[in-house]
């Protein structure tokens, strides 16, 4: 069989499957009425947009909620453009990676400087921060069922099996790129890639892909192999290191708790966190606190007890937080190594756009202060 004949052979196989077994609930590739759109009619470009942003990282399913939400705080590029940039962390907060929400809002920002709002073309939606050729092509054939192709970890995975490739996706990307091209339906590029994203999320899954109920049996290498969960391969893993970062929730004598905003570069620029910092070798956690205060805050205060200590694990390292309860004793807070401090009640914490990490901390603080209040009650 010719490659050609076989792409659209896989094509067809693709799309009868997805029209039975697809997901076509998914909010943003529906026209307002709730229907399918027909091939030519376009959809909402600001509301795929800002869904494929979101998952760039995260599943659907944790996208949906966070989705609506946002859609309804900033319905157009316009409200989102005008938007502080508070107001969009805060919304952001649990999703992660918060860089991908400053850089949604200085793209609306960037595309409301363009005469033509909307542009149907590659390489004006990858001069946007943030989207790269696949996030690009997956607004375009989204929104304007335009012929351009993606590649995201689901199809690389799915394509990877498809051709038993030897080699892990990110060392041939170009070759991906071309098969992904190849197969692409010219005719109905919207719904070909989001049969090739369903498809990945939901049978060609990472472990245990449900191969019985997949239309490409027949033709992917991986199955013939006999064990397609072996592919994509990957390079060894590599052990990630791992730190201790003593944290300190430090409290004045009016019971307000010292946050302090983060700079804006790095995974969590922007957002706010309780001031600490990594443990030098042979430091008890206690020093630790009290010499990070110092440093990035200008202040002096006595460490208590542990209020929690927990791990987090990010994609390049993994940290462990102990933190303490203190008690502010001298020093107008400075932001040393921060954007701004600020003295808060700890009932207005919750108004703090906070990384995911620091939100398990807020809860034990603030299930900590109400057993304190209860115990003053009694
Ligand atoms: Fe994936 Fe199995 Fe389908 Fe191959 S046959 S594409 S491994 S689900």
């Amino acid at each position: 069989m010719s490659p050609l004949l076989q792409a659209s052979e896989l094509r067809r196989l693709l799309l009868a499957w997805w029209q039975e077994k697809g997901r076509h609930a998914i909010p943003w590739k529906l026209k307002p009425d709730g229907s399918l759109p027909a091939p030519g009619e376009p959809l909402d470009p600001y509301a795929i947009w800002v869904a494929e942003v979101m998952l760039q990282q995260t599943q659907l399913q944790v996208v949906l909620p966070y989705w609506h939400r946002w859609m309804a705080a900033f319905p157009s590029v316009e409200a989102l453009a005008a938007a502080e940039e508070h107001d969009v962390l805060l919304l952001w907060q649990g999703l992660g990676y918060y860089s991908r929400a400053r850089r949604l809002l200085a793209g609306a920002r960037q595309m409301q400087e363009q005469a033509s709002p909307w542009p149907k073309d590659l390489e004006s939606w990858t001069a946007l921060p943030g989207i790269g050729r696949s996030t690009a092509g997956s607004i375009l054939s989204s929104a304007f069922n335009r012929p351009y192709a993606i590649l995201d970890g689901n199809v690389k995975r799915v394509l990877a099996r498809l051709m038993a490739c030897e080699r892990p996706p990110s060392r041939d990307l170009n070759r991906f790129w071309a098969l992904s091209e190849a197969l692409l339906d010219p005719s109905r590029p919207r719904d070909f890639n989001q049969a090739l994203m369903d498809l990945g999320a939901t049978v060609c899954t990472p472990r245990n892909p449900r191969c019985d109920q997949c239309p490409w049996q027949v033709q992917c290498a991986a199955y013939a192999a006999g064990d397609p969960a072996a592919f994509p391969v990957t390079d060894a893993p590599r052990e990630l290191p791992f730190q201790v970062i003593g944290v300190g929730v430090v409290r004045n004598a009016a019971g307000q708790v010292l946050i302090d905003q983060r700079l804006n570069e790095g995974l969590l620029g922007g957002l706010w966190e309780f001031p600490g910092g990594k443990q030098e070798p042979g430091e008890p956690i206690e020093s630790t606190i009290v010499r990070e205060l110092q440093e990035e805050l200008a202040i002096e205060a006595e460490v208590g007890a542990e209020l929690i200590t927990l791990e987090h694990a990010y994609s390049h390292k993994r940290l462990r937080f102990v933190v303490h309860l203190c008690r502010w004793i001298s020093g107008e807070p400075q932001p040393l190594a921060s954007q701004q401090v600020r003295w808060v009640e700890p009932t207005e914490l919750g108004d703090y756009p906070f990384p995911a990490a620091n939100a398990r901390i807020i809860a034990a603080l603030l299930e900590r202060l109400q057993g304190e209040d209860s115990a003053a009650a009694a």
